[in-house]
């Protein structure tokens, strides 16, 4: 059985990038008669805020995405963190980390796109105390898979990013810790999202099989909707939000017919 999930932060209002990729995951996982689960990925609390939810789940309704199941927030699920966090530590894969981000910056150790975590506080032996991350230790494994979309994919997490960050210094669950262990907790077979996710991909994959997943899930990465040939939609522009198209009077099929049109013949 196919589970697919929508899982929007809510750092902002619905804008046309996730109408394409609600389009994604609808269309695709019902044309294999699969489940479709909301998400609400809240683990940002700085960021995130209860009425972009809100505003979020009404368009979506008003679009006419129908989910099979009430939508889950990631602010109520610390105790599935936990458990998992308890996991990776039982097998001696977590250590704590008192670094911050311009430190590891400083270190100079990244690699050719993104901050990678050097290891600096990998056999420190520090305790777990407010005000230190925590990290888990990750194999140097190569991590291959189907994309369902860009064919075979090799990565290599322990290379692009290092030992990967599971809470914050602020205690603050990340990302890449809580989609992984959502997406194994949740059953999800299927990640539909877009290719600014494809370098997370390989490491949501092996902190999943950390944590015994036999199985990864299959990954379909669509391309980013862009407003001109080089910029991507964002959150902040105020012409492709749902809410003004709904405001100027458009009806949702002209706002799904918009999205269509950036898909097509891409
Ligand atoms: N919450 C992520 C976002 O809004 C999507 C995560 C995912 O699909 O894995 O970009």
């Amino acid at each position: 059985v196919i589970v697919s999930r929508f899982a929007p932060a809510p750092t902002g209002h619905l804008h046309i990038g996730h109408v394409v990729n609600a389009l994604h995951v609808w269309t695709m996982t019902r044309a294999r008669g699969g489940t479709i689960l909301l998400r609400i990925e809240d683990h940002d609390r700085q960021r995130s805020r209860p009425e972009f939810a809100a505003s979020i789940l009404d368009d979506l309704a008003w679009l006419g995405f129908d989910a099979d199941a009430p939508p889950v927030r990631q602010s109520d699920r610390v105790a599935i963190y936990e458990d998992a966090l308890r996991r990776l530590r039982s097998g001696g894969l977590v250590y704590a980390c008192s670094c911050s981000r311009s430190e590891i910056a400083a270190e100079g150790a990244a690699s050719d796109t993104e901050l990678r975590y050097p290891g600096t506080c990998a056999a420190r032996g520090l305790p777990e105390h407010a005000g230190y991350g925590l990290r888990v230790r990750l194999e140097a494994t190569v991590e291959r898979f189907v994309d369902l979309r860009h064919g075979p994919i090799e990565q290599t997490p322990s290379e692009q990013c290092g030992d990967l960050l599971v809470r914050d210094r602020y205690g603050q669950w990340t990302y890449q810790f809580a989609a992984a262990v959502d997406d194994l907790v949740q059953r999800v077979t299927l990640v539909i999202r877009g290719d600014d996710l494809l370098p997370s991909t390989g490491r949501q994959i092996q902190l999943a099989r950390l944590l015994g997943r036999t199985t990864p899930p299959e990954f379909f990465h669509h391309a980013l909707v862009m407003k001109t040939p080089t910029q991507k939609v964002s959150k902040s522009d105020n012409d492709t939000g749902v809410r003004e198209l709904r405001a100027k009077g458009w009806k949702p099929e002209d706002v799904i017919d918009y999205a269509k049109s950036l898909i097509v013949g891409r």
